[in-house]
């Protein structure tokens, strides 16, 4: 009896996760809002995801291949906000198959979603500030060193948006676009009700004065090496993923198996790596590090 019971309380919807069909039949589910920080992994766009990696070991790569798509159409819907690189396993998987095409084709489709959400979560955030805080013009600036020297400038104060305000200085503008060349800065700006609450950093002395200091970069000499080598190592790798995608697609036979494996490849300097920069430079026409 009371297996029974457990067995239809515990009862799920079963899914067959090995054939194309029975991958493409799943529907999406009605999700409830989670709790909290939520945790997806009963999910099953989730089990998917789990479920491809399991395919590709197995040399499945067009179930591996059915699963992600089937993930990437569950996500939008799902109660948890996936992450783009979540859904950009699919662009990979199709890479690894030698689908360029297809993989370039959803690409551009995930990034177009992620503008789109994008452009929501800045509308509702208008909204919810235009309701909390009125029509405000001043604006905070939070404190943070993982900043450009630019942006250092501005961390740690009081704004005015317009300009208008007699007690602190004008925002500069660059701050409220979302600019590439400041794509690693942490650097956020939220509005305040000035005069009622306090800022949420420490500050001495008066606070309009505070938020008229100099306009210098104050971080230490640490805090700017940490910044410069991250960005570095960050940009770095988008340049190097950027090579292998394309002699993993021009030239499959002296291409490494794996990014990883070249990544390795390139960091130890191995005659190997020597051989495939001069090989790729000879099949391309161009040396693709020296453009
Ligand atoms: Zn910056």
């Amino acid at each position: 009896m009371k297996n029974f019971l457990k067995k239809i309380f515990t009862s799920k919807p079963q899914y067959d996760l090995d054939s194309i069909q029975g991958i493409m039949n799943i529907q999406i589910p009605k999700y409830k809002p989670l709790q909290g920080m939520g945790n997806p992994s009963n999910n099953i766009e989730y089990i998917l995801q789990k479920k491809a990696t399991e395919h590709k070991r197995n040399g499945r790569m067009d179930l591996a291949i059915a699963c992600l798509r089937k993930s990437n159409e569950i996500f939008p819907h799902s109660n948890f906000s996936w992450p783009e690189k979540d859904y950009m396993r699919l662009v990979e998987y199709l890479k690894q198959d030698r689908q360029f095409d297809e993989a370039r084709r959803e690409e551009l489709k995930i990034k177009e979603l992620f503008r789109q959400f994008e452009l929501e979560q800045q509308t509702y955030n208008d909204r919810i500030n235009r309701e909390i805080y009125g029509n405000t013009d001043i604006v905070e600036t939070n404190e943070i060193a993982f900043v450009c020297e630019e942006c250092a400038k501005y961390t740690k104060r009081r704004f005015s948006i317009s300009g208008q305000s007699r007690k602190y200085p004008k925002l500069p503008e660059y701050l409220l676009k979302k600019l590439p060349e400041h794509k690693h800065c942490g650097i956020m700006v939220y509005p305040v009700l000035d005069g009622v609450s306090e800022p949420v950093w420490n500050y001495k002395g008066d606070l309009v004065k505070y938020c008229n200091r100099p306009f210098v970069d104050e971080r230490t000499k640490e805090q700017k090496e940490l910044f410069e080598k991250e960005v570095r190592e960050k940009e770095e790798a988008a340049i190097d993923k950027e090579f292998y995608d394309i002699i993993f697609e021009k030239c499959p036979d002296i291409a490494p198996k794996s990014f990883s494996g070249y990544r390795r490849m390139k960091a130890t300097n191995s005659s190997n790596y020597q051989k495939i920069l001069i090989e790729a430079e000879k099949r391309l026409g161009y040396n693709f590090y020296n453009r």
